[in-house]
């Protein structure tokens, strides 16, 4: 690893609907082929990379509870559209000449790996960048869950979580014009605020693990070689 790396191990969530670009469903190709770059970019340069993909551009099981469907028929669709995500994540990545596996928390042999954690750190070791799919494989959860808990699995440095805005504010920028923006917050501090980071289940999983957390505004080019380098980019949480 370079020697001006900050980490050597990461996790990045990414929100589905960080795929979709300006579109309101589904996968922006120019988009995800954006992310890829940006992800390669990290690998090369030394970063060990797993990825955790949300689902939201296609289904949310509480969205679709709402509509009137079971919320675990819900959820588990929810937990399918991660893992198209994640393929299509997959190919972006093999496109550009980097390695991808994808590995989901439910069995689908056909189109993915199972998630077995020591595979999982072998392949990051090895250079493969690993996409976590279908959240943590149970209804009820979010991929924010999922994104806490396999950092904390794979004993990732620093979980990155991809936003929008360049960081937490106390109340929603676009709506609120002297919202406060936080350079750093605590985890208790985020969960008593209840500031829009990731929900609280993950926020308590990164609290209880000492899991330091980044949220960063992924629409800014080179952001994430920014943050590997050390600089303060977007809001840091952590004890
Ligand atoms: N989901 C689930 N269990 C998990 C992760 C996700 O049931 O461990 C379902 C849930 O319905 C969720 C959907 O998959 O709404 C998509 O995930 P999420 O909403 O976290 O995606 P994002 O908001 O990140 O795009």
């Amino acid at each position: 690893m370079s020697d001006q790396l900050k980490y050597r191990r990461i996790l990045l969530k990414l929100s589905g609907e960080a795929l979709m670009g300006d579109a309101d469903y589904g996968i922006d190709p120019k988009v995800i082929g954006w992310l890829a770059d940006e992800i390669i970019e990290m690998q090369r340069a030394g970063v060990q990379i797993g990825v955790v993909i949300g689902g939201g551009n296609i289904f949310r099981g509480a969205g679709l509870a709402a509509a009137g469907m079971d919320r675990v028929t819900g959820d588990h669709m929810g937990m399918l559209a991660t893992v198209m995500n994640a393929l299509a994540m997959q190919d972006a990545v093999e496109k550009r000449g980097g390695f991808a596996r994808v590995m989901s928390a439910i069995q689908i042999h056909d189109v993915a790996e199972d998630f077995i954690r020591r595979r999982a750190i072998r392949h990051i070791e090895k250079g493969r960048i690993v996409l976590f799919a279908a959240g943590i494989g149970n209804p009820f959860f979010t991929t924010d869950s999922a994104a806490a808990l396999r950092a904390i699995e794979i004993s990732a440095d620093l979980l990155l979580k991809a936003t929008k805005v360049d960081g937490v504010y106390s109340a929603d920028p676009a709506k609120v014009k002297d919202a406060e923006r936080f350079e750093q917050l605590n985890y208790d501090q985020v969960i008593e605020r209840k500031l829009a980071v990731m929900d609280t289940a993950a926020i308590a999983l990164c609290r209880d693990h000492r899991m330091p957390l980044r949220i960063y505004d992924m629409t800014v080019p080179g952001n994430l070689m920014r943050i590997m380098r050390g600089e303060a980019v977007g809001t840091l949480v952590d004890a």
